[in-house]
């Protein structure tokens, strides 16, 4: 079968989606959730659980898990889990085929090709990486696609037939995308996009954590290494704190001690005016992409017809307050923000695969960083390097081919090394270097012998470089891969095959391993009058696990269950969910 599925692969949740009877559909999860918390976790033999169950896993165990991945993609950093270490690429990996287990067991047949997306200010390195990591998971990536671009689309999709400017403001858990859109006649034009992909919902907790961690004398870096557990749940806290000021414009946060126990004389006050105070450096940071945008785009915030928000973080008061003030209207949240990207994913497959629902739909997009070379400069004899030549400008709509000539420095110069960066800034070493082309075999010339640069940025957001010597016609070209957690494609199958000794958790058993993790939990919470009983309902529970007597192992769940619900502590597992809410009309917020 060659149904192609979208996954947003986010930095807190990711989701699965299909196209199918001409609407976009969300994919739920072996938990009937359609949000799959982005963490992976070791049990203690070694077993791989991913999702809800790893999420419950990180509270107790922290060095047992991974999460907020998505931020290291495409850098050269090692996370460790346990005893072992793994890239983000690769973590990633492990989320995606999770999700590709939940949408083979949702459509009946296997899954080989998907559509991933990616925040809109991604660089190559990020991108490269998320496609590697589709690869790891057995996936032939058949394209990748900017976030908001993505959120667009599901508008657009339901919106073909109007005309109007939109401005999608995008902050998930850990990047922030800004993009500037018009749609007319069917047609989706992605006019600007800026944004940062180190600012997120997640520096939000972090501001919180660290806040309650100072009046305790404590920094949030230090507290992490030396008290991860209390760190951990403190995180748990805040992150709930921040959530619960949307519906209620106030919360508590209780202080665990350093065992991450609750005693609750220890509370933190949090109410929107302490928050928002907390987080202004943040809020100043959300200012400057979206006024990038619009100078890119040549508007102003009056000519914006609506305000699209997208991202679980875009329901916090605080942005949605500055939002309103910044364009002098509501935002829309039409579709649920955690909801939006995923179902565009899916009307991007159907637009590859050509579904007679999408025909009248156009789309295009653009490159969201100027994309260039390091050159020298000649100040009357003097040469200086380190100066940036830009090849492709940033917001050129793609795919896009430049072509560039450049000369040798000097006379009879027979190779020249290709410096690629991507950035905005006059001096390279304020932008990011993507990789290097090596140009060889200069036949001898006086100096500014021609050398001409082709870079041809593609729909997945991929740079290729070529150069080529007019004088021989030789060519020289390149997939930049700057990074070593970029593999090669031998690299590539070593690492599927290192994957495929990783031993997964039994997925029709990851229910019930979670309801294990979160009673776990919760054995720190209920209090030493309590705690006996329910350690034995989860020892009774685990063990009916193991023998395969159905009636003996719902009598332990059921009791178990019960047991949590009598402590106050109950376990809240997701409904089956609604097929006119995976249909892709979930109003605003639904959580
Ligand atoms: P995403 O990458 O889209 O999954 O973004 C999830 C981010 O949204 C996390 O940082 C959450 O803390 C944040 N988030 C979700 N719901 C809320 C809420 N009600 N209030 C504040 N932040 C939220």
């Amino acid at each position: 079968m060659d149904v192609i599925v979208g996954i947003d692969l986010g930095t807190t949740n990711s989701l699965c989606s299909v196209f199918k009877d001409g609407q976009p559909k969300l994919i739920p999860n072996t938990h009937g959730s359609f949000l799959t918390p982005s963490v992976v976790g070791l049990l203690e033999d070694g077993q791989v659980v991913v999702g809800a169950a790893a999420k419950e896993l990180r509270v107790t165990h922290p060095d047992r898990t991974a999460s907020c991945f998505k931020r290291s993609m495409g850098l050269d950093r090692v996370i460790e889990m346990g005893k072992q270490e793994f890239s983000a690429t690769k973590l990633s990996s492990l989320v995606l085929k999770s999700l590709r287990g939940d949408a083979e067991d949702f459509l009946g047949h296997p899954v080989e090709q998907v559509v991933i997306t990616v925040p809109a200010y991604f660089n190559d390195n990020q991108r490269q990486a998320t496609k590697q990591a589709g690869e790891m998971a057995g996936l032939k990536v058949r394209r990748i696609i900017n976030e908001p671009t993505a959120a667009a689309l599901t508008y657009g999709f339901h919106d073909r037939d109007s005309e109007k400017h939109l401005m999608v403001i995008d902050l998930g858990g850990g990047t922030f995308d800004v993009t500037l859109m018009e749609i007319f006649e069917g047609t989706l034009e992605i006019i600007s996009t800026a944004g940062e992909s180190m600012l997120g919902g997640e520096d939000f907790t972090d501001r919180l954590v660290s806040t309650v961690l100072k009046k305790e004398g404590l920094h949030l870096e230090t507290a992490e290494m030396t008290q991860p557990v209390r760190t951990a749940r403190l995180r748990e806290e805040c992150e709930n704190a921040k959530r619960q000021l949307m519906t209620e414009g106030k919360s508590r946060i209780r202080l665990p001690d350093e065992a991450g126990t609750f005693d609750d004389s220890k509370v933190f006050k949090l109410n929107s005016a302490v928050f928002a105070k907390i987080v202004e450096p943040l809020m100043k940071r959300i200012k400057d992409p979206i006024n990038r945008a619009l100078r890119d785009g040549d508007f102003g915030p009056e000519k914006i017809d609506d305000v699209i928000l997208v991202g679980g973080a875009t329901r916090m008061p605080v942005l949605q307050g500055f939002v309103t003030d910044f364009f002098e209207k509501e935002p829309l949240v039409t579709y649920n923000p955690d909801e939006v990207v995923a179902l565009g994913a899916a009307i991007q497959a159907a637009l590859i695969g050509d579904d007679a629902a999408v025909d009248e739909i156009v789309m295009t997009d653009v490159c969201p960083f100027t994309l260039g070379v390091e050159v020298a400069k000649d100040f009357g004899g003097r040469v200086s390097s380190g100066y940036y030549q830009p090849v492709i400008h940033r917001n050129t709509t793609i795919p896009v081919s430049r072509e560039e000539q450049f000369g040798t420095m000097a006379a009879n110069q027979q190779e020249v090394l290709l410096m690629v960066y991507q950035g905005e800034s006059r001096k390279v070493a304020d932008n990011l270097c993507l990789g290097e082309l090596r140009i060889v075999d200069i036949p001898p010339g006086p100096a500014g012998t021609e050398i001409l640069v082709r870079f041809t940025y593609d729909l997945n957001g991929l740079l290729e470089v070529e150069a080529m010597l007019p004088s021989t016609g030789k060519k020289f070209n390149t997939v930049l891969t700057n990074h070593s957690s970029s593999l090669s494609s031998v690299e590539l199958k070593a690492a599927v095959r290192e994957m495929q000794k990783l031993k997964f958790y039994p997925r029709d058993e990851l229910r019930h391993r979670r309801l294990v993790l979160y009673s776990e939990r919760m054995v720190g919470e209920v209090g030493s009058f309590h705690r006996q009983q329910l350690e034995d309902a989860i020892d009774v529970f685990e063990h009916a696990m193991t023998l395969g007597d159905r009636s003996v192992f719902d009598s332990a769940r059921l009791s178990l269950l019960m047991t949590l619900e009598q402590m106050g502590v109950g376990y809240d597992e997701p409904d089956e969910p609604d097929e006119d809410l995976a249909g892709g009309n979930a109003a605003g917020g639904s959580r």
